[in-house]
């Protein structure tokens, strides 16, 4: 690993800036794996966070922007925004390169691109957008698990960064970007169109600052339960959300809160008191006919026998 050498960060995004990227710079990770670049990041943004107020919105290609930039934090690890291009992310944690086998099965070897790999177990293979459709990130893209895309309105953290494990992120392919594969932009296209409650997901968290978005994914999962969706269809929008937060907000600790949302939607459930109906209501109801156990004495449910004492009330139900 290059974990020891110390590259020039600020040359290295002039360079990204002249291939023709848009640049943000990142939080940087210190020799213990924290924060390192002031802003006290949180233990899931270390080495990922914009370090501009205005996150991605920021990005920039312009070499004055840059070197005021790097000149603030030299070592800030380097964004690139993936705007009209398609970065297929696998992840090595969560299958990423099972599904990669899948898809080379499937649709032959994936086309010859540039490659990085990511400081923590991972890869991008970053294709360029033939044409001018609007791509939007995806997680588990056509459902492949450890497979996500980036694409336009996001960004990938850049070789040489720093990952917190330690480790670089290195270019494994400095191949020329190829253009995306005909079934990659079929499958990026063809997700389903938006339903009104994903858009509802893509604006929970717009515009959350960081440190809160915590707390917002676990109330827009509980909402989501209050409104009676079943738990995969909270998953789905919960992850859709995480997904579009900037950076995005990690796909576990989504699953954590809806967990805890269905958990407390349980409780809150159990805890409701039992619906109260008036004798009027009832009788107004329409309730579905009598079924007989026994026609003319005993109906199926809950039958009242009644007797004097000792008229062998006991003996007859037996
Ligand atoms: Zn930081």
């Amino acid at each position: 690993m290059m974990s020891n050498s110390k590259p020039n960060m600020l040359e290295a995004a002039l360079d990204y800036a002249e291939q023709g990227f848009k640049v943000i710079p990142l939080c940087c990770p210190n020799r213990d794996g924290k924060c390192g670049c002031g802003w006290k990041h949180k233990e899931k943004e270390i080495g990922k966070a914009p370090r501009t107020v205005h996150g991605l919105s920021d990005a920039s290609s312009d070499p004055d922007q840059i070197k005021e930039w790097w000149k603030q934090c030299p070592k800030a690890n380097i964004g690139i925004l993936t705007n009209r291009r398609l970065v297929l992310d696998f992840d090595l944690e969560h299958d990423g390169f099972e599904s990669m086998a899948t898809l080379e099965a499937k649709y032959g070897p994936l086309p010859r691109t540039r490659v990085h790999r990511t400081g923590g177990d991972g890869e991008h293979y970053i294709y360029r957008n033939p044409g001018s459709t609007d791509i939007r990130p995806a997680v588990k893209l056509g459902g492949y698990d450890g497979v996500d895309l980036r694409a336009n309105g996001s960004y990938i953290v850049a070789p040489p960064s720093l990952h917190k494990s330690g480790n670089r992120y290195e270019i494994l392919d400095d191949a020329e970007t190829a253009p995306a594969p005909e079934w990659l932009m079929k499958m990026a296209i063809e997700k389903k169109p938006a339903s009104d409650e994903e858009k509802g997901a893509i604006r929970a968290l717009n515009g959350v600052p960081e440190g809160e978005r915590d707390v917002d994914i676990y109330k827009y999962a509980c909402r989501l339960f209050g409104k009676g969706l079943g738990k995969n269809e909270v998953i789905h929008l919960v992850l859709l959300a995480a997904s579009r937060c900037t950076p995005p907000f990690p796909e576990k600790e989504a699953l954590d809160k809806v967990e805890s949302a269905a958990k407390y939607e349980k409780s809150n459930k159990q805890s409701e008191p039992p619906e109260i109906i008036s004798a009027k209501a009832l009788s107004d109801m329409d309730l579905p006919p009598l079924k007989s156990a026994l026609p003319g004495m005993i109906v199926e449910g809950l039958t009242i026998i009644t007797a004097k004492p000792k008229a062998g009330k006991g003996w007859w139900v037996l």
